[in-house]
């Protein structure tokens, strides 16, 4: 039985009472796809309690028409999470999360991690993560988190604030899950039309084919092609580098 809770308040009741020896934490944005349904079960697997949320968090959207038509399907959520074994939502409303309002609010130092890539084009995106994590994480109080690789500078961010704030849990990062064509699950997925739908999975098929041609030396001759067949179907591209995976260089 899935239990909805909607607040800080009673959430932190029902876990105290309850007591779980090891909490595990998915939080989401909804529009619930299998990507998100596999952190649900990796934290069953691993835990003894399972709380996921879903939030769409106004303080990390730059893009006010992204915030407006981010896709949200609660009902098909909820049943989701409930064939899934999830053990409670928390379905908080903004004023729950950020009772004094989400202007004039704390900021984070994430050092160079906020100049790049995601936090280059999406300006303050990481900063809104940072302030909706530390609120969820200090609600749910769980022993283990999970997030997925899809989004790997956030996971990258979010271990920096579990640091900065001196937080004891620990962050699993989930590869990501596809669908068939190798476009990775994405609740934004929705938005596309079934032409750019099959257009995206170029994504994934340049990525493999890079990662196959991969030697030492200039990396131009790979990137070059990859970047123009890309181009050639209609992306416009912000970002395509190959980077340290500890940072980001
Ligand atoms: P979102 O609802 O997009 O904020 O995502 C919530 C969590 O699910 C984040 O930790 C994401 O990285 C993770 N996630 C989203 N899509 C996938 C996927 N295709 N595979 C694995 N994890 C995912």
């Amino acid at each position: 039985m899935l239990l909805i809770i909607k607040t800080v308040t009673e959430l932190r009741k029902y876990l105290d009472r309850k007591s779980p020896s090891k909490i595990g934490f998915v939080p989401t944005m909804g529009a619930l796809h299998d990507g998100h349904l596999t952190l649900v079960r990796e934290s069953k697997d691993q835990t003894d309690l399972t709380v996921s949320s879903i939030f769409i968090n106004p303080t990390q959207f730059n893009d006010p028409k992204d915030f407006a038509k981010y896709p949200k399907t609660i009902e098909q959520d909820i049943e989701k999470l409930e064939s899934a074994g999830c053990d409670i939502l928390y379905l908080p409303e903004v004023e729950d999360l950020y009772p004094g309002g989400i202007l004039d609010l704390e900021t984070f130092n994430l050092g160079s991690l906020e100049n790049v890539y995601e936090g280059k084009f999406r300006p303050g995106h990481f900063q809104g993560v940072c302030l909706v994590m530390k609120r969820l994480l200090s609600a749910v109080q769980p022993h283990e988190l999970f997030m997925g690789q899809k989004d790997y500078q956030q996971c990258m961010v979010v271990k920096e604030l579990i640091g900065l704030e001196n937080l004891s849990v620990n962050l699993h990062t989930v590869p990501t899950i596809r669908e068939a064509s190798g476009l990775a699950m994405s609740s934004r997925n929705l938005r596309l039309t079934p032409e750019n739908r099959e257009k995206a999975a170029a994504l994934y098929s340049e990525m493999k084919n890079m990662a196959t041609n991969l030697q030492p030396g200039n990396l131009k001759p790979i990137t070059t092609p990859a970047q123009q067949k890309l181009e050639s179907l209609g992306f416009t591209i912000d970002y395509f580098e190959f980077a340290d995976e500890k940072t980001l260089e």
